[in-house]
C-alpha cells in the first residue's frame, strides 16, 4: 500500500512532538537530486531538503570527509584550536564578500542570526533593529523578533523589543526608519519564506550608505541564498554588497548542521560572553570544507544560473494559465499561483516531485544545484502538467 497521505502510522513516529505538518512519506535514502521513500518510490527533490542539499544528497566527497574525520576527532570545543576548523574558517573568509574577515561558527541559521544581533548590540551599544516586511530569519526569540510574519510570533509573545519592519525594496522607508538608535539593519538578499522576492541594487546600496552614515551594522541573512544557490557564491555578490555581517547555514556543510556569522573588522565580539558547545566541531568543519571545495570545483554557481534560467524558461506564465508570475535568482525559484499552493504540493508529490511553499500561493523550488538538465526538463514537465 502506498504511504502517501493515507497510512500515517506506517511513516510517522508516535513519540515525535507534533511540530511539523507532515507530508506522509518516510524518506530513507538520497542521491544527488533524488530521494527514495521506505517503499522504494523515487522523488525528484525540488525542495532540496529545505535548500540544504546544494551539493546533492549523499555527496561522495562530503561522505568521505565525514567518515575520515569521525574516526579521527569529532568534538573539539571552541576554547581549543582545531586544524579542520582553522582550514574551514580560512576557506569561508576567502569565498565571502571582501569586507568579512572573521567568523563565529554555530549550528543553524537562527543561531547565526542570534549571534549577529548580539554582536551588533555589543559593537554599537544600541538596542534597535530595522528589518523588512515579509522577512524570515529563524525561530529562536531574537531571530523570531526580526522575522515579520505575525503567525509565527503571536503565540510566543513577548518577543525581544526594539525590532521594526519596513517594506522590502523601499529605499525611502528604509532611510526614514534607520536612526542613531539603530544597532543594525537585517536583510535577506532574496526573501525566501516570504515568497521569493529579489531585492534590487539601489535598495542594497541605500542600506549600505544609510548604515554607514548612521553608525548601524548592515547584516545580511544569506542562510537560504548562500553557497551558490542564486548563481553566485553569495547573493550579496550580485550587487557588490559589502555587509558588516553575513549569516549563513543550510548548504554550508553538505547537509550537516552548521551555521556561521561572518563579520567585518568593524564588528567587536566579547571574549567569553558568547559561544556554542557544538559550534565549529571538527565533524561539521570537515563536511563544510569538502562541500565548499566541491562547489568551487564543479562551478555550482554557474550551474545554478544556467539551470535556473532553463527551468524558468520552461515554466513561463504565458504557457501556464494557473501561474501569475515566476520570480527567481539562480535556482531559488518562486512560482506565484492564482490559487493556494498546498493542493499543488500534494499533487506534485503524487507525481514524484517534492517542492516547498513560500506563503499561501507561492510554489518554491530549491533543488540541489547538481540537478541534471534532464531532471530540470522532467521537473518542468511535471509542473506544467499540473498547472496548465
Ligand atoms: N534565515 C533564513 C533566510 C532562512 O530561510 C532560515 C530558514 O529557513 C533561517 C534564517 C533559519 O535557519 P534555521 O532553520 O537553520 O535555524
Amino acid at each position: 500500500m502506498s504511504a502517501t497521505s493515507t497510512d500515517r502510522s506506517a511513516v510517522e513516529s508516535p513519540y515525535e512532538l507534533d511540530i511539523y505538518p507532515k507530508r506522509g512519506i518516510q524518506i530513507v535514502r538520497g542521491k544527488d537530486a533524488k530521494v527514495w521513500d521506505h517503499e522504494g518510490r523515487e522523488y525528484l527533490d525540488a525542495a532540496g531538503a529545505y535548500g540544504v542539499a546544494n551539493v546533492g544528497h549523499a555527496n561522495e566527497e562530503v561522505a568521505r570527509a565525514v567518515g575520515e574525520q569521525a574516526r579521527k576527532l569529532v568534538s573539539c570545543p571552541g576554547a581549543f584550536s582545531s586544524d579542520v576548523r582553522s582550514k574551514l574558517l580560512q576557506k569561508l573568509v576567502a569565498i565571502a564578500p571582501k569586507s568579512l574577515t572573521r567568523a563565529f561558527l554555530c549550528n543553524s541559521g537562527t543561531e547565526a542570526l542570534e549571534a549577529a544581533i548580539k554582536f551588533a548590540r555589543y559593537t554599537t551599544g544600541r538596542e534597535e533593529f530595522v528589518c523588512a516586511m515579509r522577512a524570515f530569519h529563524g525561530r529562536t526569540l531574537g531571530a523570531l523578533s526580526a522575522t515579520y510574519e505575525p503567525k509565527y510570533k503571536q503565540e510566543f509573545a513577548p518577543l525581544v523589543p526594539g525590532f521594526t519592519h519596513v517594506p522590502f525594496n523601499d529605499c525611502s522607508r528604509l532611510e526614514e526608519a534607520v536612526t542613531e538608535r539603530t544597532a543594525g539593519v537585517i536583510l535577506e538578499i532574496v526573501q525566501g519564506e516570504g515568497g521569493i522576492h529579489v531585492g534590487d541594487g539601489e535598495y542594497f546600496a541605500t542600506a549600505r550608505r544609510v548604515c554607514r552614515e548612521r553608525g548601524a551594522m548592515l547584516i545580511v541573512d544569506e542562510v537560504q541564498t548562500g553557497f551558490c544557490r542564486t548563481g553566485r557564491m553569495f547573493a550579496s555578490m550580485h550587487f557588490d554588497l559589502e555587509p558588516d555581517m553575513m549569516c549563513v547555514a543550510k548548504g554550508i556543510a553538505g547537509g550537516l548542521p552548521m551555521g556561521a556569522t561572518l563579520v567585518s573588522d568593524a564588528v567587536a565580539a566579547p571574549t567569553g560572553l558568547h559561544g556554542s558547545t557544538f559550534g565549529g566541531n571538527p565533524l561539521c568543519c570537515a563536511a563544510a570544507s569538502a562541500a565548499i571545495d566541491f562547489m568551487k570545483r564543479h562551478r555550482l554557481d554557474e550551474r545554478a544560473r544556467e539551470r535556473g534560467d532553463l527551468l524558468v524558461s520552461l515554466i513561463e506564465p504565458k504557457k501556464l494559465s494557473r501561474v501569475r508570475e515566476v520570480r527567481h535568482l539562480g535556482l531559488m525559484i518562486g512560482v506565484e499561483l492564482r490559487e493556494k499552493v498546498t493542493p499543488i504540493l500534494r499533487a506534485l508529490q503524487q507525481r514524484g516531485v517534492l517542492a516547498l511553499p513560500a506563503g499561501k500561493t507561492v510554489l518554491r523550488l530549491l533543488p540541489p544545484l547538481v540537478i541534471t538538465e534532464g531532471e530540470i526538463r522532467y521537473l518542468a514537465d511535471q509542473i506544467a502538467e499540473e498547472l496548465r
